[in-house]
């Protein structure tokens, strides 16, 4: 008889900090797919997913669709909404007693009352199927728990930040069950941690710490047994007890020692290296000042100002105002920001129309404790319904959305406001409100790293910038309250 599995995925990187909440409607916003609707929408996707039903039909696997739900990263999801989540993933499997589960998770979330709900539904699976095969696909910003290990049979984190490997990681995890159903192996994970939780600012996998601890991931995967290495650097955002960096190996049962081996030789090395997660940089004043010194360079294109703290990517409002502030009070000639979520400013605009001159109150609503509203004078130079296709090498050819937006000129700057909240991930954001961002002499984006790929190509030179907002990397800045302590960078620790 032909293997039935179920599959399924809850998304959601959780940042306590975070002014935006995340009811039920905001996965409804983002993603939820229910039941069959699942193969509709994901087959041919290069997705966890899409990778999912590949493998099933080149292996004549019965698929089980469950609920696959994304949240764009936020404050924890309710208690009412998370179990709905839970259950729509959970009753068809406690229907049909698949023969085996394949899940796409984030790692890093947090639920009203629920430190690890990852753990939580693995166990929860478990408790189902028994002994049969439960695998994983994560995000390596993943906090992981020692729970979730011992609840699962194999977890497959990504290998990339920016991440573009998750169709990858999720082929693997299926080859791995191809695996495990053929008798070839049965695996084991084998978890480790030290009391670190790095900011994410020096995360990326092409440059930094994180570019050896993979190498040394590659070097123990070639080993015999070993099955999967997986580095989470972790979210230090979500303000959970297990929030940090871990190490989990998978490896066939037989070879438990040497994953125990890989995990705590990679842990060690990550701890020793710890400080190159770190990396000092200006605030505002100092990164206008800087900015203004570059602008003379024959170099060309622009200067771009990264409002880290604030990205929406990593549950930034979207709205903090505290680096506008100071590029505003500059009145730089073609110089632009983008994109801040303001509905309400969006729709003031939308009322005065093109051309017309009102005092706003820009920003700053979501949580004033990270910059007040800045309240200017401005003209209303374009409207749109915020839809374009990206061209970049984020955007893919994709229809994005930010809403109805206005773009309104204070001085000589032009703000690109939105009434949806989303990061300023690709260059042709500013295209599609008429605005060339490789003529322009400074560009504030709100975004962490994921504009890099879209932006440094036409850029002169990016400087990232430290102001208040709920991803800000210099994680003093915030009152942990759930903390296993000493943990570094926030205590001392050799
Ligand atoms: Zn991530």
């Amino acid at each position: 008889m032909n293997k039935r599995i179920a599959i399924g995925m809850i998304s959601h990187e959780t940042n306590v900090f975070s002014p935006i909440s995340t009811p039920l409607q905001a996965w409804k916003d983002r993603v939820m797919f229910i039941g069959p609707e699942i193969i509709d929408k994901a087959r041919g996707s290069k997705s966890a997913i899409g990778a999912f039903l590949e493998a099933a039909e080149d292996n004549d696997w019965e698929v089980i669709p469950t609920i696959v739900a994304a949240a764009t990263p936020s404050a924890p999801t309710d208690a009412a909404t998370y179990r709905y989540l839970k259950d729509q993933l959970l009753t068809p499997i406690m229907k049909s007693k698949p023969d085996a589960v394949l899940l796409a998770m984030h790692g890093a979330m947090k639920a009203e009352g629920v430190d690890d709900p990852e753990g939580d539904i693995a166990q929860a699976i478990k408790s189902v199927i028994g002994q049969r095969p439960l695998l994983l696909t994560m995000d390596l910003h993943g906090n992981i728990t020692e729970n979730m290990c011992r609840n699962c049979d194999g977890i497959f984190a990504y290998d990339t930040n920016p991440h573009v490997d998750s169709y990858e990681r999720a082929q693997e995890a299926a080859l791995c069950l191809q695996r495990i159903f053929s008798g070839e192996i049965d695996p084991v994970n084998a978890y480790q941690r030290k009391p670190m939780m790095p900011p994410t600012i020096n995360m990326r996998t092409s440059e930094g710490p994180m570019v050896e601890l993979h190498q040394l991931a590659r070097e123990w995967e070639a080993k015999p047994g070993i099955i999967n290495v997986s580095i989470f650097s972790g979210f230090p955002y979500a303000d959970v007890p297990h929030a940090g960096l871990s190490i989990i190996t998978t490896a066939d049962r037989q070879y438990l020692k040497l994953a125990e081996q890989c995990s705590a030789a990679i842990t060690n090395r990550a701890w020793e290296i710890k400080e190159q997660f770190l990396k000092q940089i200006p605030n505002a004043v100092q990164g206008l000042d800087q900015a203004a010194s570059l602008m003379s360079s024959p170099v060309p294109g622009p200067v771009i100002l990264a409002d880290v703290a604030d990205n929406p990517g990593g549950g930034g409002s979207g709205d903090t105002t505290e680096l506008l502030r100071e590029l505003l009070k500059r009145d730089i000639p073609e110089s632009a920001a983008a994109i801040i979520w303001d509905p309400e400013t969006v729709e003031q605009a939308i009322a005065l129309g093109v051309g017309q001159t009102g005092t706003f109150n820009i920003g700053g609503k979501a949580e004033p404790a990270y910059g007040q509203p800045l309240v200017v004078k401005g003209k209303v130079r374009l409207l749109s319904d915020g839809r374009f296709i990206a061209r970049g090498p984020v955007g893919r050819g994709m229809e994005w959305n930010m809403g109805k937006t206005a773009v309104i000129q204070v001085g000589q700057t032009k703000i690109v406001v939105s009434s949806l909240r989303i990061a300023c991930n690709d260059a042709d954001i500013f295209r599609s409100v008429g605005i060339d961002p490789a003529a322009a002499q400074v560009l504030l984006v709100k975004s962490r790293g994921h504009f890099r790929a879209s932006f440094e190509p036409l850029a002169k030179h990016i400087i990232e910038i430290d102001e208040p907002g709920a991803a800000n990397p210099n994680l003093h800045r915030y009152n942990y309250q759930n903390l296993v302590r000493p943990i570094w960078p926030l205590d001392q620790m050799s």
